[in-house]
């Protein structure tokens, strides 16, 4: 909304909807007057009916008003922000109807790349990356016409618990892990990137968009999060996009390509980038790298239920059911577990996701011995 707000002559917004949170939701389509609010808890929606109504905004709820609204013919764009599974029907309506995706939702790309990618391409949706790092990898992309990937680095800031090493980790808190140093995120991601889920995600996403294989993706921690990403081509030549950490360019960049347009958003100084460092993950700690680079290599529904078996394990991790390296336990307990399905369609991603979330939800008890 605040990249919104700094260009308003550029964009209208049309539909805004959130799930839970209803105040602010209502104050922001008060300020933006958006022709339709949907709120996805069908508990609140009098609360925001009664409040929007009377201004002539139209008010739906539930997450079938979501996979409905993101089809009106008044819509160009649809900024996918939802979190986690929860985004994957709603960005596959959208594509069918031909909207354009500003992706911040990374899991839909990591749960079902293979049925997003192609129907995008059946329908000629452009997908533009939100990601910060996918962003980056876009921006060095423009001007390359058919030039190869030979490879990319996807930076990692590595979070919190960047350099302590497993001992230092099995007794840290929520609080100590919902505290990035560089980016103020919500709390799945924040955890994400404390257990470098995030990173793991976000390689699987990587493939998908750019069609890579994962000898081409390579992490590199780099904890001043300045360089966002880079590429490699196959003359031997690296081009990074650098900036300051805040997702509003990214939001802008996805939104608004193929311009760059004007903002009063901070620049980057000299004192930010006079000390850039990079080193590599420790995949011994934070093994959640590895599971997701094995969840890629195995493809078919093994990153689905790599993502559904996580989106358990961080919700147990912030309500102290289970401890922090239990998390990777969990999953890694429920990638061997699910029957793996080589060629999946819709119909077995969603009956995958919800088999693993109900594994993960049995047999959390086994794993957090060691959390008390
Ligand atoms: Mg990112």
């Amino acid at each position: 909304m605040e990249v919104v707000r700094q260009n308003q002559d550029s964009f209208q917004i049309e539909v805004l909807t959130a799930f839970n949170n209803v105040d602010l939701l209502i104050r922001q389509a008060v300020e933006f007057k958006p022709n339709l609010v949907v709120i996805g808890n069908e508990n609140a929606y009098e609360k925001v009916s009664a409040a929007l109504q009377p201004l002539g905004i139209k008010v739906y709820s539930g997450p079938k008003s979501i996979e409905w609204a993101v089809q009106m013919d008044t819509i160009d764009i649809v900024l996918t922000a939802m979190v986690g599974y929860a985004g994957l029907l709603p960005t596959i309506k959208a594509i069918e109807a031909g909207k354009t995706i500003a992706l911040a939702n990374k899991e839909t790309l990591v749960v079902a790349g293979d049925i997003i990618t192609r129907l995008a391409s059946e329908k000629g949706v452009n997908i533009y990356p939100v990601d910060s790092e996918h962003s980056a990898i876009f921006q060095c992309l423009v001007g390359e016409f058919k030039n190869p990937i030979e490879k990319i680095i996807l930076t990692a800031s590595g979070g919190p618990f960047r350099g302590r090493g497993i001992e230092g980790l099995s007794k840290v808190t929520k609080m100590e892990a919902l505290k990035h140093p560089n980016w103020e995120m919500g709390a799945k991601i924040s955890i994400d990137s404390a257990s470098l889920m995030n990173k793991g995600l976000e390689v699987i996403e990587a493939q998908w968009l750019f069609g890579l294989n994962s000898e081409q993706i390579e992490v590199w921690v780099h904890p001043q999060s300045i360089v966002h990403s880079m590429v490699q081509f196959r003359d031997g030549s690296v081009k990074a996009q650098m900036g300051l950490p805040d997702m509003k360019l990214p939001i802008l960049y996805a939104i608004g390509y193929p311009n760059r347009l004007p903002t009063a958003f901070p620049r980057m100084e000299l004192s930010a980038c006079m000390n850039l460092q990079f080193e590599l993950p420790d995949r011994n700690t934070f093994r959640n790298l590895d599971l997701a680079y094995h969840a890629m290599n195995k493809a078919g529904n093994m990153p689905c239920i790599l993502n559904a078996a996580n989106e358990i394990a961080v919700k147990a991790f912030l309500n102290d059911q289970i401890g922090f390296l239990e998390m990777s336990d969990l999953i890694e307990f429920c990638m061997g577990k699910i029957s793996y399905i080589g060629k999946p369609t819709l119909q077995d991603y969603i009956e995958t996701d919800n088999e693993t979330r109900i594994l993960a939800q049995e047999n959390m008890r086994q794993f957090a011995i060691l959390a008390k």
